[in-house]
Parts: C-alpha cells; structure tokens; sequence
C-alpha cells in the first residue's frame, strides 16, 4: 500500500513511517495539514494515517475537506486529544478508526492491517487465484499451502495488481503505488521485480499478463 502520514511530530513520524516501510509499505510524509489537504487532492494514497494537531489546517478540517470531495479513503485518526466530544466527531466526520497517543507501535500496525481488511469489503483479506494464495495485511503468500518467499517490492506488485481484480493496471499506477516521493523505481527496476515474480508464480496458477501497450493483470493461468 501507498500510505500517506500527516504528523507534525518528528519522532513520531520517524517511528510510525520506519514501521511501515519495515512492513513492506511506501510511505509519504506531511507535517502541516495544508500540506496533506493538497497531497490528497491527487488520490495516489490508499490509506492515511491523520494527526489532529497540526499546523496550516487542523487535521479535522483536512478529514471533512477529503470527505466532502467525495473520497472513501480510509482514514486512521492519531491524537493526543483524549476528550469523549473530540473522538466522537472525528469519527462522525469519516474516520474510520483512531488511536490516542501515545500508542504501542503493534496496536497502531494492527488497526491498520484491521482499516486494510474492512476497505477490501470482507472480513479478510485473503486473495486466492489459481493455487497461490494472498493475506494482503499480513503480506504473506502461499502455492498450494507452502509459504512463498517474496521481496516486499515482489509483494507490493502483486498486491497492487490484486487489489484491482480484473482490471489491467498501468505501468505508471503500479510505479505510483511501490513508490513514496523520496524513493525512486525505474521501469527498468519494476520488470525485473514482474520477471522474478512470474518465475516464482510458475504452477501456481496465477500469472501476471501483460497487456501490451496498456499494463499488467493478474489472472488465473490455463496452464495451471
Ligand atoms: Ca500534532
């Protein structure tokens, strides 16, 4: 996933990000709200993780402005506000879960593997094309029910492709979803990643297709 924090706290940026990366994630950075309102504008992120105190625009206000342009994006709440009123209406505005700082680094990962798992729409998020099957939020996968290894760029493809089942996906999208702002993947570094994943995927009836001119799609394979 593309995850977008909005934090004005460094440590807890430094901290919050780290982990996310360590999990295979890209991550992006903001420490004002207005930074975050304009970011968001671009839809590129499938998840934010919101302070509420921020600078430039309260982080409720950055929510409503999200909610209001019509975006489903789920949102997870981090505040040091402990009042019952606060959480109640930043809930009410459309976020979808929230956690009072200071927090434990594994609950914060655990609410976010949760937000991931209800934004599929099923109680899991388990993928299973052909004999390979996918935990999306626990970023394991497996052929036949033996565990298959994959770097996390290998799994950050396959992820992005299975979580648009049937539908190709551009080359530019899959770049756009591996990537935060500072890091770089060349097309170069993205068909290596696709040409590693098919030789693990062989026989396990899934493959990755590419559709020439238009991108790639996971399918089930005919030749199993
Ligand atoms: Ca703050």
């Amino acid at each position: 996933m593309r995850i977008l924090i909005a934090e004005d706290d460094p440590a807890i940026a430094a901290a919050i990000s780290d982990a996310l990366r360590r999990g295979g994630h890209a991550v992006d950075h903001v420490a004002s709200g207005a930074q975050a309102d304009a970011a968001l504008s671009d839809g590129a992120h499938d998840l934010l993780v919101l302070d509420l105190g921020l600078p430039a625009l309260d982080g409720s206000e950055v929510l409503q402005r999200l909610r209001q342009r019509g975006s489903g994006l789920p949102v997870l709440v981090i505040t040091a506000r402990e009042d019952l009123h606060e959480r109640v209406r930043v809930l009410d505005l459309g976020a979808d879960d929230y956690l009072v700082k200071p927090f434990a680094l594994a609950e914060f990962e655990a609410r976010l593997r949760a937000l991931q798992r209800r934004a599929t729409g099923k109680g899991t998020s388990e993928v299973c094309i052909g004999r390979l099957r996918l935990d999306l939020p626990g970023r394991r996968a497996w052929i036949g029910g033996e565990p298959l290894e994959l770097t996390a760029r290998e799994f950050g493809v396959i992820e992005a492709l299975a979580s648009r089942p049937d539908r190709i996906t551009h080359r530019d999208q899959l770049v756009e979803a591996l990537c935060g702002w500072d890091q770089e993947l060349t097309y170069n570094g993205l068909d290596i990643a696709i040409h590693r994943l098919r030789r693990k995927l062989q026989g396990s009836g899934a493959n990755v297709r590419t559709v020439r001119g238009l991108g790639y799609l996971l399918e089930e394979s005919a030749g199993g």
